[in-house]
């Protein structure tokens, strides 16, 4: 699916029922089973715009869009997958998505940021595993170590997982949860780092810093600077209130690959299996970029 173009994709789509049909199957792929009582038989109420499924033993309803991301969308799914077979290639944005699917500007971001929820929350399912190396980079500005930090600077670190040959299997690159007061990354938040995105057990961890290391030795480097030239190429003028979730999406899409998983498949999968995020509280994330984060542990 990821190789067709845009008009095959939607040549392949042509209609809901069949959007409904790969649903189907993506949220059940053993066969129907009731969220309530999980009894495999249903009836098929066709009187809604969206099918409905009624256990036929508790007669509970359910949809398939019920606990998915587009729960209570008015978006067709037509659209909503037009949506998701674009964010599973870079270089799509808001205002090319509303004319591309013909919504608001609105319907069209949120959209966007509800498959971008899904990626984040597929990602934070995975941990970084073996051996891994993890080190700090800064977006927004050149990197020079000498500088007092800049309001337009956003230190983050990355973590990529190495196979035997040193070829990165896994990458995350995340925002540290406190703006630095000094150019180094304190040893709270690599404990932090540690404790949410790497496996307790049988790790391997390697922390490098920008000035102690050169750049060639950090395997996670190529890919940050391609997340940069990304973001600032997709979303210029934009700003940075999303940049966890603009990260995570780069890194779903990295790690598709590098596990040589299609991309817009397991995308499905993630939007399918992630619970509906309102308007109010995607705003709500985007505030909360940077909150302090208290850690009593030390490195
Ligand atoms: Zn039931």
């Amino acid at each position: 699916m990821d190789q067709l173009s845009l008009d095959q994709f939607q040549d392949r789509f042509y209609s809901e029922d069949v959007c409904v049909d790969y649903l189907f199957q993506a949220k059940w792929p053993n066969g129907f089973i009731c969220p309530k009582c999980s009894h495999r038989h249903f009836y098929k109420v066709t009187t809604r715009r969206l099918p409905l499924y009624e256990c036929a033993q508790c007669h509970h309803q359910t949809s398939i869009i019920v606990d998915t991301i587009m729960e209570g969308s008015r978006t067709t799914l037509q659209k909503w997958f037009t949506a998701i077979f674009l964010a599973s290639h870079p270089s799509i944005n808001a205002i090319e998505l509303k004319d591309i699917i013909n919504v608001t500007y609105k319907t069209a971001w949120l959209v966007l940021h509800k498959i971008r929820c899904a990626m984040s929350t597929s990602d934070s399912s995975n941990l970084l595993s073996g051996m891994v190396q993890v080190h700090d980079a800064c977006y927004g500005r050149p990197y020079n170590p000498y500088s007092q930090p800049h309001p337009e600077e956003h230190y983050l670190l990355v973590g990529t997982s190495l196979n035997e040959q040193k070829e990165p299997t896994y990458i995350k690159m995340k925002l540290l949860m406190e703006a630095p007061r000094v150019k180094w990354i304190s040893t709270a938040e690599k404990m932090s780092f540690a404790e949410r995105h790497i496996e307790a057990e049988g790790s391997n961890i390697e922390f490098m810093t920008e000035r102690l290391k050169p750049r060639r030795l950090k395997f996670g480097y190529p890919y940050f600077k391609k997340a940069s030239q990304w973001i600032n190429e997709s979303f210029h003028g934009i700003g940075v209130r999303h940049l966890r979730a603009y990260l995570d999406e780069f890194c779903y899409r990295v790690n598709q690959k590098l596990n040589q998983t299609p991309v817009f498949q397991s995308l499905i999968q993630s939007c399918t299996s992630t619970k509906k995020i309102s308007y109010k509280s995607l705003k709500e994330k985007g505030k909360r970029v940077r909150y302090a984060h208290m850690i009593g542990l030390y490195w």
